[in-house]
């Protein structure tokens, strides 16, 4: 079966979710909470990511097969991305095997080369690489993570991310992940109070519970050395992307330097040659790929393989939040842990707030995907309008 064409698509609008605003007992800590960032140090965009980070308008991919046959992939970042599909990509693999998704994956890689496969391109590269997954899954009326083999594991044993810490222990999460509010521009206040919430969490959580700390590539190495001291007593699992993602060697050394805490780093790395480069140097513990960015399913295999054979593990960057990271995380025995968002407020469940087609939600920590054939995301056919850009 031949792949007849590549469609660039509006997203699909789903809706607000529509929960009993009665049940709202506060904002989410999503609103408007400090985060610090690779901003940080420029005091105009200091505080709140949303301040500089761009609103490009998501959109969809479509693959179609010569039968009629559809998958579908959402798409980030917009016209630069919707452009690098529609403009070069998608017309180079129309006619080339769509059960092919190696060699489809293979070939998309080396198109972007002269231009680099990171960054945009590999976002580009995701979008079509996981609307193929899901129109192969299509094609063969199977869910996707039986294409990876079958089931891994009974349900997807799920960690909290966000920092209602309370909320997330009532929705029965024994695990949960801080945003880290302050960076080295915030000096000694800052590095106090990064320690106070942390404490406060382990407080909340006591001994039996797992905490992380995402530090979203906002440290340096002396700062993230100097609060990975502080924070030795409160037993972090991990603590994570403290530094910028391309200072490899700054990675090295920050893993000499603090031996006793682990490590977990890999949402802003691209394709699967930097993951190769970590195993190979030692640079971290836990690989956290994101689906969507890092070139979608095909790559995210050649991930947890690295990860297993370098006895690292692997973990999704928000691989509970959409059916892709479910069905990859679901059917990749590399693949232990489950990354889940906590983004609506508390009080409000989990069930209420979520309004895609084929997304499982946690409960008591735990999920199953949904068991439809692709990732089960149900596209409507009758939207093919082209996206605009
Ligand atoms: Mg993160």
């Amino acid at each position: 079966m031949e792949i007849a064409a590549v469609h660039v698509v509006e997203a699909p609008d789903f809706g607000p979710p529509d929960y009993d605003e009665a049940d709202v007992r506060r904002e989410s800590w999503w609103t408007d909470l400090r985060v610090a960032n690779p901003m940080s140090r420029y005091p105009r965009y200091e505080a709140v990511r949303a301040d500089w980070l761009p609103d490009f308008r998501d959109f969809g991919v479509v693959v179609e097969a010569a039968d009629g046959t559809l998958g579908y992939a959402p798409g980030r970042h917009g016209a630069p991305v919707a452009a690098l599909v529609d403009d070069y990509l998608g017309e180079r693999i129309a006619g080339e095997d769509a059960m092919a998704t190696e060699k489809v994956h293979d070939m998309l890689e080396r198109l972007c080369a002269p231009f680099g496969a990171g960054g945009i391109a590999s976002y580009a590269v995701s979008a079509i690489d996981l609307a193929l997954w899901d129109l192969k899954g299509n094609l063969l009326d199977r869910p996707v993570y039986e294409l990876l083999g079958g089931p891994a594991t009974d349900a997807l044993d799920c960690y909290a991310t966000g920092n209602d810490t309370d909320w997330h222990l009532e929705l029965g999460f024994d695990a949960t992940k801080l945003a880290c509010p302050f960076g080295p521009a915030d000096g000694k206040e800052g590095l106090l109070g990064n320690v106070d919430l942390v404490a406060e969490s382990r407080e909340l959580l006591g001994d039996a519970g797992e905490l992380m700390l995402d530090c979203w590539m906002a440290f340096d190495e002396a700062y993230t050395v100097r609060l990975a001291n502080r924070l030795r007593e409160y037993d972090l699992r991990w603590m994570e992307e403290t530094l910028w993602p391309k200072d490899l060697d700054a990675h090295r050394r920050v893993r000499d330097r603090v031996p006793f805490q682990t490590l977990a780093t890999g949402e802003h790395w691209y394709t699967a040659a930097p993951f190769q480069h970590a195993a190979t140097h030692d640079l971290v513990d836990v690989f956290q790929p994101d689906i969507h960015w890092v070139g979608g399913l095909t790559t995210v295999q050649k991930i947890a393989s690295i990860a297993e054979s370098a006895g690292k593990s692997a973990v999704l960057h928000c691989g509970g939040h959409t059916p892709y990271g479910q069905h990859a995380s679901y059917g990749l025995p590399g693949i232990r842990w489950t990354e889940y968002p906590v983004t609506s407020p508390p009080g409000v469940a989990l069930a209420d707030a979520e309004t895609r087609p084929g997304v499982a939600v946690p409960e008591d920590g735990e999920l199953v995907p949904n068991d439809a054939p692709g990732f089960g995301v149900e596209f409507d056919p009758g939207r093919l309008d082209a996206f605009s850009y």
